[in-house]
């Protein structure tokens, strides 16, 4: 049920009942008029009964100024005294705004823990009064002309959107190895016809069974994939071009540079994305790394510390705009006047963070949901070891580039295709040159390591068909 907005909210119910926690939640910190929190202004702190007549007079005229302007205003206070409920109700007609009283509605028992938890409780006699008198106060509010009295009971919680649900492992699809495989596409050689590329691509790499479709982040195309000329779509917009498709593959980012974006924008667009593929969005973030995409658009490249420090406040204030309602948000390192951000995500996005630095694994394991880190041993193991030090639960996901062929002369044949100047015996072992079945052995070993998904990419992939070279690692 939603209530009326704007309006004037008068909160009834006794200590401890949720009445600040439900403004809180509701409301903006602006909207939220509280008499403990007036306290604080003119006395000693929010318990200061002694300035409980300043707080008042305050209160009286913060309500009387809001309301007199038709903005928003909830009433933190007991709300158990008539005559102040009458008068602001008086306003809020006057002012031509809806008043809504919210009585909570909430077990004695429960009143009396929390207040017996909090730092300074109320003394326990004036608690008990307050909760004989609750029934009483509640029954004078029908007869005072309310637009509407909303009760807030435990197993009735208010009108606001519910925390996300959160991914069920049978909404993923994982390979007999027990390993999500997602495609990542870092090159796209489309032609004349980018949609339908991407689309063909997409619709094999869904049917052929990867969990998941990743798109690099980059402005200009990196020397390790391509030429500087070759097209490298801008990721959203392009995910969102997928999303149209109505596959069933997870879609996001690996990884979107801190630096490209401010985070809450960033966090706009994988919400977006989010609602768009009904809970299927992931997001690769990382402190970025190429001086010369930064330099060509324009945009600042700080030193690698303040590009950490970017990316630790940036994942918190993605995190804090994706959480339920509106609130304000204060965290370590970031604070928000009011985290509106709709469409809210349809699950909770995971945050995969890239790179094998000391402070970025540190930050992965901390503050991101996976970590990402290339495939080859044996850094890999030392990286899982630096991410379990930090933490049991983040996940391990890597990124993996090998060349992988239909038979073993195949595999040779695109190393000597694919590998410039660098010595074919090298590149074939740095891209663990070999067949798809050779691929699923090493993706076995790999989940043994305690990996949770592989991200593969192809340097050769022309179109949907080279998908088919990959069909090993997907059973
Ligand atoms: P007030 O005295 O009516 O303003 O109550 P508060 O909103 O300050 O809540 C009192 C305590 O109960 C706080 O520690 C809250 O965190 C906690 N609390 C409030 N609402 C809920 C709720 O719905 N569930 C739980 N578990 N705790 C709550
Ligand atoms: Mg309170």
């Amino acid at each position: 049920m939603a209530l009326p907005d704007p309006a004037l909210v008068v909160l009834v119910g006794p200590s401890g009942s949720g009445k600040s926690t439900w403004a809180a939640v509701h409301h903006r910190d602006a909207e939220i008029v509280s008499s403990d929190a007036l306290r604080g202004v003119v006395g000693s702190g929010p318990h200061d009964l002694e300035a409980s007549d300043e707080a008042f007079a305050l209160l009286e005229t913060i309500v009387a100024a809001r309301v007199g302007r038709g903005l928003s205003t909830v009433v933190d206070t007991l709300g158990t005294d008539a005559e102040r409920r009458l008068r602001w109700l008086a306003t809020a007609r006057a002012a031509g705004l809806p008043a809504v009283a919210v009585v909570l509605d909430t077990p004695d028992a429960t009143c009396r823990t929390r207040n017996a938890a909090r730092d300074v409780p109320v003394p326990a006699p004036v608690l008990a009064a307050q909760l004989r008198r609750h029934a009483e106060h509640v029954a004078r509010l029908a007869d005072e002309g309310w637009d509407l009295v909303h009760t807030v009971t435990d197993d009735a919680p208010g009108p606001d959107p519910q925390p996300a649900p959160t991914r069920t492992p049978a909404d993923e699809r994982r390979t007999s190895q027990g390993l999500k495989v997602v495609l990542q596409l870092s090159r796209f050689p489309w032609g004349a016809d980018p949609l339908a590329w991407v689309a063909d691509v997409a619709r094999a790499a869904d049917a052929a069974g990867f969990s998941g479709l990743a798109l690099m982040d980059h402005l200009i195309q990196i020397p390790q994939v391509d030429r500087a000329w070759s097209p490298i779509p801008e990721p959203w917009v392009t995910l969102g071009a997928v999303a149209g498709l109505g596959t069933g593959l997870e879609l996001g980012t690996l990884v979107t540079p801190i630096t490209f974006r401010p985070p809450g924008v960033t966090a706009k667009a994988a919400a977006t994305l989010d609602a768009l593929t009904g809970g299927r969005s992931f997001l690769g973030v990382g402190a970025g790394w190429w001086d010369r995409e930064h330099a060509a658009f324009g945009l600042p490249f700080p030193q690698p510390r303040e590009r950490l420090d970017a990316l630790a406040a940036g994942i918190e204030t993605m995190r804090a705009l994706w959480a339920s309602g509106t609130k304000a948000y204060a965290g370590a390192r970031v604070s928000l006047p009011e985290t509106t951000c709709y469409p809210r995500p349809t699950s909770d996005i995971p945050v995969i963070v890239g790179g094998t630095g000391a402070r970025t694994l540190r930050i992965a394991a901390t503050l991101g949901d996976a970590a990402n880190v290339p495939s080859a041993q044996p850094a890999l193991g030392e990286h899982i070891a630096t991410l379990r030090r930090h933490s049991e639960t983040v996940r391990i996901t890597v990124l993996d580039l090998p060349t992988v062929g239909t038979d073993r002369d195949d595999a040779w044949a695109r190393v000597e295709r694919l590998r410039g100047r660098t010595a074919a015996a090298a590149y074939a072992a740095r891209t663990h040159a070999g067949t798809g079945v050779q691929q699923r052995d090493r993706y076995g070993a790999l989940a043994d390591a305690g990996v949770d998904t592989v991200f593969v990419a192809l340097a050769d992939l022309e179109s949907a068909d080279d998908l088919e070279r990959l069909a090993p690692v997907l059973v």
